[in-house]
C-alpha cells in the first residue's frame, strides 16, 4: 500500500490510496483540470481510480468531485448527511455509508469513523490492505475517545496540524472566524494533535504526516517541532503536506 497528496489545506485536499490495481482518491478540492494536473506530477490519471471517498462537504474536498466522477465515470462514496448537503443528483453511482460501516473497494478495506466538524455528517477515513492500517485525520474540532480507537496502532498517520493557537489569536481572521476554526467543531491545532500522538500505540508507525496546515495560522517548523516532541523522533521524521507541492507517494512496507 501507498498513498499520496496532491496537496493539502484550506484551498483544496486530495489523497490518493494504492494498492495494487486498487486506487482510491479520498476528496476532491481541486478543479478537474487542476486534479489531472497534479495526478499526472505523481504517475497517475483520474482514468485509473476505482473510486473517490468524500470526507465532508466543505469546498476544499469537493470543490472537483462532481465534474471528475462525471468525466471519468467514477463511483463516489459518502454519507448520507454529506450526499445531501452536497445536492448532486447527477452523479454516475454514489455508495452512502455511515460512520459504523466497514467497506471494501477492490484490495482495501475502508473504515469510515465520525468526527466533531461542522458539516452535514462528517467523517475520516482508515484504510487497510491486510497487512497495514493508513489512518486519515483532518477536519476535526477535537479528539474523541473513538477517533483515538480508530486510529491507535496505525502504521502510517496523516494528521491535521491546522493551526498554532498563538498565531490563530494573533492573525489576521475576523474573530467569529478564530472562534470557528479553533472551537469544538474546527480544526486540530498543532498542540491538539500532537496530543492524540501522545495518547496512540506508534510502535508501528512508518509515517506520520502533517496534514491541512493554515498558511495564514501556522509554519511547517511549528507543526514539525511539536510532532516530534510528542513522538520522540528527529523533526525531520514528520512529513508535510503542502497546499501547492501535496507529498509524493510513501511506501508501507
Ligand atoms: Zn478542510
Ligand atoms: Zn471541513
Amino acid at each position: 500500500m501507498r498513498f499520496a497528496l496532491l496537496g493539502s489545506g484550506s484551498r483544496g485536499n486530495a489523497t490518493l490510496i494504492e494498492q495494487g490495481d486498487t486506487l482510491i482518491m479520498l476528496d476532491c478540492g481541486f478543479s478537474c483540470r487542476e486534479t489531472e494536473r497534479r495526478m499526472l506530477r505523481l504517475g497517475r490519471s483520474p482514468a485509473d481510480l476505482s473510486a473517490v471517498i468524500v470526507t465532508h462537504e466543505h469546498g476544499d474536498h469537493v470543490r472537483g468531485v462532481p465534474a471528475l466522477a462525471r468525466r471519468y465515470d467514477l463511483p463516489v462514496w459518502m454519507t448520507h448527511g454529506t450526499a445531501r448537503r452536497l445536492r448532486d443528483d447527477d452523479l454516475p453511482a454514489v455508495h452512502h455509508f455511515d460512520g459504523q460501516d466497514v467497506f471494501e473497494i477492490g484490495d482495501l478495506q475502508v473504515r469510515p469513523f465520525t468526527v466533531p466538524h461542522d458539516a452535514g455528517e462528517p467523517c475520516q477515513v482508515t484504510f487497510n490492505n491486510g497487512q497495514h492500517r493508513l489512518g486519515v485525520l483532518t477536519d476535526t474540532g477535537r479528539i474523541t475517545p473513538h477517533i483515538r480507537a480508530c486510529l491507535d496502532a496505525s502504521d502510517a498517520l496523516l494528521l491535521e496540524c491546522n493551526h498554532d493557537s498563538g498565531m490563530l489569536a494573533d492573525g489576521p481572521y475576523p474573530a467569529a472566524l478564530k472562534q470557528r476554526v479553533g472551537g469544538p467543531l474546527g480544526h486540530l491545532s498543532n498542540v491538539q494533535a500532537a496530543g492524540l500522538a501522545r495518547q496512540l500505540d506508534t510502535s508501528r508507525l512508518q509515517h506520520i504526516i502533517a496534514a491541512h496546515l493554515s498558511d495564514k495560522n501556522n509554519a511547517p517548523h511549528l507543526a514539525r517541532t511539536v510532532l516530534a516532541e510528542a513522538l520522540d523522533c528527529e523533526p525531520d521524521w514528520i512529513g508535510i503536506a503542502h497546499q501547492d507541492d501535496g507529498l509524493d507517494w510513501r511506501e508501507l512496507a
